[in-house]
Protein backbone atom coordinates (compact mmCIF):
# COMPACT_ATOMS: atom_id res chain seq x y z
CA UNK A 1 0.00 0.00 0.00
CA UNK A 2 2.55 2.44 0.97
CA UNK A 3 4.99 1.38 -1.79
CA UNK A 4 6.44 4.69 -3.49
CA UNK A 5 7.62 4.00 -6.84
CA UNK A 6 7.67 6.18 -10.41
CA UNK A 7 6.28 6.29 -13.91
CA UNK A 8 8.11 6.86 -16.91
CA UNK A 9 5.02 8.93 -19.29
CA UNK A 10 6.47 8.89 -22.16
CA UNK A 11 9.36 6.07 -23.49
CA UNK A 12 9.59 4.50 -26.80
CA UNK A 13 10.59 1.38 -25.59
CA UNK A 14 10.08 -0.11 -28.98
CA UNK A 15 12.78 2.26 -29.91
CA UNK A 16 15.54 1.12 -27.31
CA UNK A 17 18.28 -0.87 -29.25
CA UNK A 18 20.59 -2.32 -26.68
CA UNK A 19 18.53 -4.00 -24.53
CA UNK A 20 15.59 -6.44 -24.74
CA UNK A 21 11.78 -5.54 -23.48
CA UNK A 22 12.14 -7.51 -21.01
CA UNK A 23 15.35 -6.00 -19.77
CA UNK A 24 14.17 -2.68 -20.11
CA UNK A 25 10.95 -4.10 -17.69
CA UNK A 26 13.41 -5.65 -15.52
CA UNK A 27 15.98 -2.74 -15.07
CA UNK A 28 12.94 0.06 -14.40
CA UNK A 29 11.60 -2.32 -11.51
CA UNK A 30 14.76 -2.39 -9.78
CA UNK A 31 15.19 1.74 -9.53
CA UNK A 32 11.25 1.71 -8.35
CA UNK A 33 10.18 2.98 -11.82
CA UNK A 34 6.70 0.49 -11.63
CA UNK A 35 4.62 1.65 -15.51
CA UNK A 36 5.57 3.36 -18.71
CA UNK A 37 3.75 4.61 -21.06
CA UNK A 38 4.86 4.17 -24.58
CA UNK A 39 3.73 6.69 -27.23
CA UNK A 40 3.25 5.46 -30.58
CA UNK A 41 4.74 7.88 -33.39
CA UNK A 42 4.58 6.50 -37.07
CA UNK A 43 1.86 4.16 -38.56
CA UNK A 44 3.62 1.43 -37.84
CA UNK A 45 4.43 1.59 -34.26
CA UNK A 46 0.50 2.15 -33.37
CA UNK A 47 0.17 -1.81 -33.64
CA UNK A 48 3.68 -2.08 -32.41
CA UNK A 49 3.16 -0.07 -29.38
CA UNK A 50 -0.70 -1.57 -28.61
CA UNK A 51 0.47 -5.07 -28.29
CA UNK A 52 3.16 -4.08 -25.94
CA UNK A 53 0.37 -2.90 -23.71
CA UNK A 54 -1.67 -5.97 -24.31
CA UNK A 55 1.94 -8.05 -23.39
CA UNK A 56 2.87 -6.54 -20.25
CA UNK A 57 1.04 -5.57 -17.44
CA UNK A 58 2.75 -2.44 -16.27
CA UNK A 59 3.12 -0.96 -20.29
CA UNK A 60 0.26 1.80 -21.25
CA UNK A 61 0.21 3.39 -24.68
CA UNK A 62 -0.36 6.69 -26.08
CA UNK A 63 -1.82 5.86 -29.98
CA UNK A 64 -1.11 8.53 -32.44
CA UNK A 65 0.79 10.32 -34.96
CA UNK A 66 4.07 12.43 -34.68
CA UNK A 67 3.99 15.42 -36.13
CA UNK A 68 7.01 14.63 -38.27
CA UNK A 69 5.02 11.52 -39.62
CA UNK A 70 2.34 14.18 -41.06
CA UNK A 71 2.75 13.04 -44.58
CA UNK A 72 2.09 9.06 -43.87
CA UNK A 73 -1.37 10.05 -42.23
CA UNK A 74 -4.15 8.66 -43.64
CA UNK A 75 -7.87 8.84 -41.86
CA UNK A 76 -7.96 4.92 -41.87
CA UNK A 77 -6.08 5.92 -38.79
CA UNK A 78 -8.60 7.64 -36.53
CA UNK A 79 -10.20 4.18 -36.75
CA UNK A 80 -7.96 2.04 -36.13
CA UNK A 81 -7.39 4.06 -32.78
CA UNK A 82 -10.83 4.17 -32.08
CA UNK A 83 -10.99 0.31 -32.13
CA UNK A 84 -7.82 0.10 -30.30
CA UNK A 85 -8.85 2.61 -27.88
CA UNK A 86 -11.62 -0.10 -26.26
CA UNK A 87 -8.35 -1.61 -24.65
CA UNK A 88 -7.85 0.07 -21.23
CA UNK A 89 -4.18 0.04 -21.74
CA UNK A 90 -5.21 2.88 -24.35
CA UNK A 91 -4.48 5.84 -21.97
CA UNK A 92 -4.18 8.49 -24.61
CA UNK A 93 -3.85 10.31 -27.70
CA UNK A 94 0.24 10.76 -28.56
CA UNK A 95 2.35 11.85 -29.43
CA UNK A 96 0.83 14.28 -31.00
CA UNK A 97 1.63 18.08 -32.24
CA UNK A 98 3.87 20.41 -34.20
CA UNK A 99 7.34 20.48 -34.59
CA UNK A 100 8.98 23.14 -36.76
CA UNK A 101 12.42 21.94 -36.13
CA UNK A 102 13.66 19.95 -38.64
CA UNK A 103 11.48 20.35 -41.93
CA UNK A 104 8.92 23.37 -41.98
CA UNK A 105 7.58 22.47 -45.43
CA UNK A 106 4.54 21.12 -44.46
CA UNK A 107 3.55 23.11 -41.48
CA UNK A 108 0.09 23.02 -42.56
CA UNK A 109 -0.28 19.14 -42.83
CA UNK A 110 1.00 19.11 -39.62
CA UNK A 111 -1.62 21.06 -38.39
CA UNK A 112 -4.42 19.85 -40.01
CA UNK A 113 -3.48 16.25 -38.17
CA UNK A 114 -3.39 17.69 -35.20
CA UNK A 115 -6.88 19.15 -35.08
CA UNK A 116 -7.77 15.67 -36.04
CA UNK A 117 -6.35 13.96 -33.27
CA UNK A 118 -7.30 16.40 -30.60
CA UNK A 119 -10.84 15.91 -31.90
CA UNK A 120 -10.59 12.32 -31.92
CA UNK A 121 -9.03 12.16 -28.21
CA UNK A 122 -11.97 14.78 -27.55
CA UNK A 123 -14.28 12.44 -29.30
CA UNK A 124 -13.31 9.27 -26.81
CA UNK A 125 -12.40 11.48 -24.11
CA UNK A 126 -8.98 10.81 -23.47
CA UNK A 127 -5.83 12.69 -22.73
CA UNK A 128 -3.33 14.56 -25.23
CA UNK A 129 0.24 13.48 -25.20
CA UNK A 130 1.66 16.71 -26.96
CA UNK A 131 4.47 17.36 -28.95
CA UNK A 132 6.14 20.66 -29.49
CA UNK A 133 9.13 21.62 -31.20
CA UNK A 134 10.05 24.84 -31.81
CA UNK A 135 6.26 25.51 -32.24
CA UNK A 136 5.19 26.93 -28.78
CA UNK A 137 2.67 29.63 -30.58
CA UNK A 138 0.89 27.68 -32.85
CA UNK A 139 0.81 24.27 -30.65
CA UNK A 140 -0.65 26.53 -27.68
CA UNK A 141 -3.28 28.21 -29.90
CA UNK A 142 -4.63 25.13 -31.79
CA UNK A 143 -5.28 23.37 -28.41
CA UNK A 144 -6.75 26.24 -26.56
CA UNK A 145 -9.17 26.62 -29.69
CA UNK A 146 -9.96 22.65 -30.71
CA UNK A 147 -9.68 20.86 -27.57
CA UNK A 148 -13.05 20.71 -25.91
CA UNK A 149 -12.64 17.77 -22.97
CA UNK A 150 -9.20 16.33 -23.55
CA UNK A 151 -6.41 16.66 -20.61
CA UNK A 152 -3.52 18.25 -21.96
CA UNK A 153 0.08 17.09 -21.46
CA UNK A 154 2.88 18.86 -22.97
CA UNK A 155 6.06 15.64 -23.25
CA UNK A 156 9.30 16.49 -22.96
CA UNK A 157 8.30 20.54 -22.02
CA UNK A 158 10.95 22.72 -23.64
CA UNK A 159 9.52 26.37 -23.58
CA UNK A 160 10.37 29.23 -21.08
CA UNK A 161 8.92 29.35 -17.61
CA UNK A 162 7.13 32.09 -18.66
CA UNK A 163 5.45 29.52 -21.35
CA UNK A 164 5.26 26.49 -19.02
CA UNK A 165 2.75 29.30 -16.67
CA UNK A 166 0.81 29.78 -19.29
CA UNK A 167 -0.11 26.19 -20.34
CA UNK A 168 -1.25 25.68 -16.17
CA UNK A 169 -3.18 28.33 -16.64
CA UNK A 170 -5.00 26.69 -19.18
CA UNK A 171 -5.31 23.27 -16.48
CA UNK A 172 -2.82 21.48 -18.58
CA UNK A 173 0.66 19.26 -17.18
CA UNK A 174 4.01 19.69 -17.69
CA UNK A 175 6.04 16.55 -18.48
CA UNK A 176 10.03 17.14 -18.01
CA UNK A 177 12.36 14.81 -18.90
CA UNK A 178 16.34 14.08 -18.80
CA UNK A 179 17.14 17.61 -19.92
CA UNK A 180 16.40 19.04 -16.54
CA UNK A 181 19.75 17.16 -15.19
CA UNK A 182 21.99 18.77 -17.86
CA UNK A 183 24.62 21.09 -16.50
CA UNK A 184 23.80 24.01 -18.41
CA UNK A 185 19.90 23.73 -18.74
CA UNK A 186 19.25 26.82 -16.41
CA UNK A 187 15.96 27.73 -18.46
CA UNK A 188 14.83 23.97 -17.74
CA UNK A 189 15.46 23.70 -14.13
CA UNK A 190 13.59 27.19 -13.44
CA UNK A 191 10.52 25.09 -15.23
CA UNK A 192 10.87 22.57 -12.63
CA UNK A 193 10.82 25.53 -9.69
CA UNK A 194 8.42 26.60 -10.40
CA UNK A 195 5.87 23.99 -11.81
CA UNK A 196 3.61 23.11 -9.03
CA UNK A 197 3.95 19.85 -7.39
CA UNK A 198 0.24 18.74 -9.15
CA UNK A 199 1.30 19.78 -12.59
CA UNK A 200 4.40 17.66 -13.04
CA UNK A 201 5.12 14.81 -14.44
CA UNK A 202 7.80 12.82 -15.30
CA UNK A 203 9.48 10.63 -18.46
CA UNK A 204 12.61 9.86 -20.50
CA UNK A 205 11.25 9.95 -24.03
CA UNK A 206 13.88 6.92 -24.27
CA UNK A 207 15.86 6.30 -25.93
CA UNK A 208 16.20 9.68 -26.53
CA UNK A 209 17.46 12.81 -24.10
CA UNK A 210 19.73 9.99 -21.67
CA UNK A 211 19.97 11.94 -18.37
CA UNK A 212 23.36 12.60 -16.72
CA UNK A 213 25.02 10.67 -15.40
CA UNK A 214 24.51 8.45 -18.28
CA UNK A 215 24.50 11.15 -21.18
CA UNK A 216 25.98 9.69 -24.42
CA UNK A 217 24.25 6.19 -23.74
CA UNK A 218 20.76 4.84 -24.89
CA UNK A 219 18.28 6.17 -22.52
CA UNK A 220 16.18 3.58 -20.56
CA UNK A 221 12.82 3.88 -18.08
CA UNK A 222 14.47 3.18 -15.13
CA UNK A 223 16.77 6.29 -15.72
CA UNK A 224 13.51 8.69 -15.37
CA UNK A 225 15.11 8.48 -11.21
CA UNK A 226 17.94 11.29 -11.90
CA UNK A 227 15.08 13.25 -13.57
CA UNK A 228 13.14 12.65 -10.28
CA UNK A 229 16.16 13.39 -8.06
CA UNK A 230 17.52 16.41 -9.55
CA UNK A 231 13.43 18.21 -9.76
CA UNK A 232 13.25 17.05 -6.13
CA UNK A 233 16.97 18.96 -4.95
CA UNK A 234 15.52 21.90 -6.88
CA UNK A 235 12.23 21.71 -5.43
CA UNK A 236 13.85 20.88 -2.32
CA UNK A 237 11.47 18.29 -1.30
CA UNK A 238 12.65 14.64 -0.85
CA UNK A 239 12.77 12.22 -3.48
CA UNK A 240 9.88 10.60 -1.80
CA UNK A 241 7.86 13.26 -1.81
CA UNK A 242 8.22 13.77 -5.72
CA UNK A 243 7.78 10.61 -6.57
CA UNK A 244 4.27 10.34 -4.51
CA UNK A 245 2.71 13.05 -6.03
CA UNK A 246 3.87 13.07 -9.30
CA UNK A 247 3.09 8.98 -9.53
CA UNK A 248 -0.40 10.53 -8.05
CA UNK A 249 -0.73 13.06 -10.92
CA UNK A 250 -0.04 10.32 -13.64
CA UNK A 251 -2.72 7.71 -12.03
CA UNK A 252 -5.26 10.32 -12.25
CA UNK A 253 -4.62 12.03 -15.32
CA UNK A 254 -4.15 8.36 -17.00
CA UNK A 255 -6.82 6.33 -15.33
CA UNK A 256 -3.80 3.81 -14.60
ZN1 LIG B 1 8.68 10.92 -27.86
Amino acid sequence: MNETYLIDTHSHINMVENISTDEVIKNALSAGVKKIIVPASSTNDIDDVFELSQKYEDIYCYLGIHPEEAKDWDDGILNKIREYSASPKVVGIGEIGLDYYWDKSYVELQKEIFIKQIQLGNELNLPLNIHDREAHKDTFDILKEYNKNSKVIMHCFSGSPEFAIECIKEGWYIALGGVVTFKNAKKMKEVAKIVPLEKLLLETDAPYLTPTPHRGEENQPAYVRFTAEEISKIKEISLEELAKQTTLNAEKILNI
